[in-house]
């Protein structure tokens, strides 16, 4: 057990927490939304949530737990969902959210700190020179720029610019390693896939230059139709018009939103499926045009209805927000993350609702990929056992619809199940005790892992906490 006393001691003028109370509200995220994660990681907790202000404080940090031989866990606002946030070896929770400023902002491009709310960060680019993130969360109001390229993948705004991992949508990090003396590291071009979604286990962020795109007011934007597949067509018919402006586009499956959108329920008939979408003011004409062609009926405008008043914005009904406002009604709602390759993406979505029907009730995010219009999937799950989630995944799969799975806790079961050789050359380079976020990257605790054998990885430090 590392001595605490001490520590306290050396990290005198840095902020820190140890009311037990409080340092396991910081060693959470939203793991909870997955039924496994929510048996499993229960009971994590860290010793000490330490709250650095500046990089210097941050290398303090991890100069005295490299020394006394304490993990490490960076924390942003943990709305992540795989416990990516979550102290699985105890230790220290680094929470960044006080490392907040804006430090310049430039036509295309921003310099931040990594604690920034997402929607502050874009508030402060928009007053300054009508600039906005390229794409963001649905977390936005309350998520970090920093928890979002170390946790996060794409969102409102993939539609048109891909996501996280693609070249370009990130300019430069700057990472602190975890040595005995801490580097401070410059990172461009391809060097940022060793930390993008790399869950901060090699390497902490402490500045960020991310680029920018024109600001518009958006307008919010639902359309309805009776059969899901003609909302699931309608929203590929329009990802693939060029000239309509779109920020995004998400069909969701009745019974969704009559059941679970409490505040647009007025506006959704009770068998509804519906389209979430974001159009820029200027586009309204031609949208309407070409939604009009397509038959859809349109139920609901931001900018045309009375009061927005109590009205969550169209993002917040869309990407994992769907689930959220699922689970605020029916707690046992679980969901999946589904790719559904093209070009016949639309085919293997009406393949997974025939198959499925309401056990896996539809969600969709059209996204551009490697250049491509496709649909990726956050459909629910009526959840019954593990056993049933396991085989809704292996159908997927059959199908040639990739999982990646929500419901693990490590970097490659919920991605790609194989060793991102990158980040793994990277972590040996800057974390070499193995201090920084224990148990998320599988390569690093057993190289020997077998991922086609078709077992999950339990990390030995949790089953001890167990
Ligand atoms: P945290 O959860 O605090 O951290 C995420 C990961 O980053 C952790 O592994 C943490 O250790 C690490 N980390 C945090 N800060 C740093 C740092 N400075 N240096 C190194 N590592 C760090 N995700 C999406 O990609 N798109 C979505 O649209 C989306 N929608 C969501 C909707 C809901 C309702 C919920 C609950 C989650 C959603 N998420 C989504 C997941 C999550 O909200 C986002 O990825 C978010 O950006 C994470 O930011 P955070 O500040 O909460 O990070």
């Amino acid at each position: 057990m590392p001595d605490y006393q001490m520590i306290k001691k050396e990290l005198e003028g840095i902020a820190i927490e140890d009311n037990p109370a409080l340092v396991r509200q910081k060693s959470r995220d939203f793991y909870w939304y997955s039924p496994v994660l929510k048996r499993q990681l229960d009971s994590v907790t860290a010793d000490l949530v330490v709250t650095p202000k500046t990089e210097e404080e941050v290398i303090r940090t991890l100069k005295i737990a490299y020394a006394h031989d304490v993990p490490v866990t960076p924390r942003g606002a943990g709305t992540g969902n795989y416990g990516q946030a979550m102290p699985l070896s105890r230790g220290i929770v680094l929470n960044l959210a006080n490392m907040n400023k804006v430090r310049e902002i430039h036509p295309g491009r921003v310099i931040c700190e990594p604690g920034i709310v997402i929607a502050e960060l874009d508030r402060q680019t928009k007053a300054h020179s009508s600039q906005e993130l390229r794409f963001h969360p649905s977390t936005a109001q309350t998520a970090t720029i920093g928890g979002f390229i170390a946790g996060g993948s794409g969102g409102v705004g993939s539609i048109t610019w891909g996501g996280l991992r693609d070249l370009g949508n990130i300019l430069r990090l700057r990472v602190v390693t975890m040595e005995a003396e801490p580097r401070v590291l410059d990172l461009t071009g391809w060097d940022l896939t060793k930390v993008s979604h790399a869950y901060g286990t090699n390497g902490i962020i402490t500045e960020i230059e991310m680029p920018l795109a024109p600001a518009y007011d958006w307008v919010d934007v639902l359309v309805g139709y009776d059969d899901f597949m003609d909302a699931v067509r309608y929203s590929d018919a329009l990802a693939h018009c060029n000239g309509i402006l779109v920020k995004e586009i998400a069909p969701i499956a009745a019974p969704i939103p009559y059941a679970y959108f409490s505040r647009h329920k007025p506006f959704i008939r009770e068998g509804q499926s519906v389209v979430a979408l974001m159009i820029a003011p200027h586009a309204m004409d031609p949208f309407l045009a070409f939604t009009r062609q397509q038959k859809g009926e349109i139920t609901f405008r931001s900018d045309t209805v009375a009061s927005m008043k109590g009205i969550p914005h169209a993002y917040e009904l869309a990407w994992n927000h769907t689930t959220l406002r699922a689970l605020k009604v029916d707690p046992t709602i679980t969901y999946l993350q589904v790719q559904y390759p093209g070009p016949d993406h639309v085919a293997k979505v009406a393949k997974m609702v025939e198959i499925f029907g309401d056990e896996v009730p539809g969600h969709l995010e059209f996204i551009r990929f490697n250049g491509q219009i496709q649909c990726s999937g956050l459909p629910l799950v009526r959840f019954t056992t593990e056993e049933r989630l396991e085989d809704i995944i292996k159908i997927h799969q059959d199908h040639g619809c990739p999982i990646f799975n929500p419901h693990r806790y490590t970097l490659e079961e919920g991605g790609m199940k194989q060793t991102d050789a990158v980040q793994l050359a990277f972590k040996k380079e800057t974390d070499p005790k193995g201090l920084l976020n224990p148990g998320k990257m599988i390569a690093w605790d057993n190289p020997d892992f077998d991922f086609s054998a078709g077992k999950n990885y339990l990390f030995p430090g949790l089953a001890a906490m167990m």
